[in-house]
């Protein structure tokens, strides 16, 4: 049976004021509304319409607090099968690297996974690495940035999109694949589903439990440290052209200047 694992984070709304807190300039996740990040929303559709086509079971994975409960609840009445839940008071802060690690060996406590799924970038973090220091660990091959995906046998197709133009990848299984916003629309969770979700198995492991060693995870460990935030300085007012006949010939003129043509 085809295991497939997809990746779930829960993210601050992108609807509502982001703040970064006093203390650490981490993210302030307390005060505002927690989503399921949308581009995970399309990762767990990414792996429903895998196995809707081909059998097998999704199983959710998510790293985060106790209230990302609800984020992973949602990935299930999309439809995925069942989730794990890393939820420990220890891994607040945790970085890119430690993340990966973290989620590595959550994934090594479940029975032969033959694809994880995940965003390309989460919403706020943005770091976009997870997905490929995770391939890494494990020694898989990564398919990231995917704007399309197909399954043949045991071979993993897909189509990652760079700055340069669409390359077509191919791996074998177990793969780990990253995917993009055009990947897909996702669905919307029936009442039907929400409704099944509450039953579904949601088991919910702490650090112990995934063999995880505290001293590799939390702000106190992260290889990295956020020293100074500053807001974004406002927008410059643009720059108005009242035309005169040569109108055309200033904007040409502009974007030269600006190097952008
Ligand atoms: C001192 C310090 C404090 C930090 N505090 C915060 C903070 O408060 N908030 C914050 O967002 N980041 C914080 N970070 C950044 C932290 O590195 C990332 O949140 C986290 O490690 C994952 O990186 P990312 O969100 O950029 O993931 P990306 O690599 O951008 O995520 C890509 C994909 O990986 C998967 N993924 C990523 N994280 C998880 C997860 N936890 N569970 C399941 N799947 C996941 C998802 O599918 C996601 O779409 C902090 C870093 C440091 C050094």
């Amino acid at each position: 049976m085809l295991n497939v694992v997809v990746l779930v984070k829960q993210v601050p709304d992108t609807y509502s004021e982001r703040r970064l807190t006093e203390t650490d300039h981490a993210l302030d996740r307390e005060s505002v509304d927690a989503v399921l990040d949308e581009i995970n929303e399309r990762a767990v559709e990414a792996a429903l319409q895998i196995v809707e086509s081909h059998g097998g079971e999704v199983t959710a994975v998510c790293m985060g607090p106790d209230r990302a409960t609800d984020a992973i609840r949602k990935a299930l009445s999309m439809g995925a099968h069942k989730a794990v839940h890393l939820s420990d008071e220890a891994l607040r802060g945790t970085d890119a690297p430690a993340t990966a690690r973290a989620l590595a060996k959550v994934i090594g406590t479940l029975e032969a996974v033959d694809l994880i799924i995940a965003g390309n970038e989460a919403t706020d973090g943005r770091s976009g690495a997870v997905p490929a220091m995770l391939a890494e660990l494990l020694g898989w091959p990564q398919l990231t940035h995917a704007r399309s995906v197909e399954l043949d046998g045991s071979t993993v197709r897909a189509a990652r999109e760079t700055d340069a133009g669409v390359l077509q990848l191919e791996a074998e299984l177990p793969a780990v694949l990253s995917v993009t916003e055009k990947i897909n629309e996702p669905r919307y969770p029936s009442f039907k589903g929400i409704m099944a979700a509450k039953k579904k198995p949601l088991s919910v492991l702490a650090l112990a439990d995934a063999g995880i060693d505290a001293a590799e995870v939390g702000t106190a460990h992260a290889g990295s440290r956020v020293l100074a935030a500053a807001p974004r300085p406002p927008k410059p007012a643009g720059q108005k052209l009242d035309d005169a006949g040569d109108g055309g010939t200033r904007i040409a003129e502009y974007l030269a200047a600006q190097k952008l043509v």
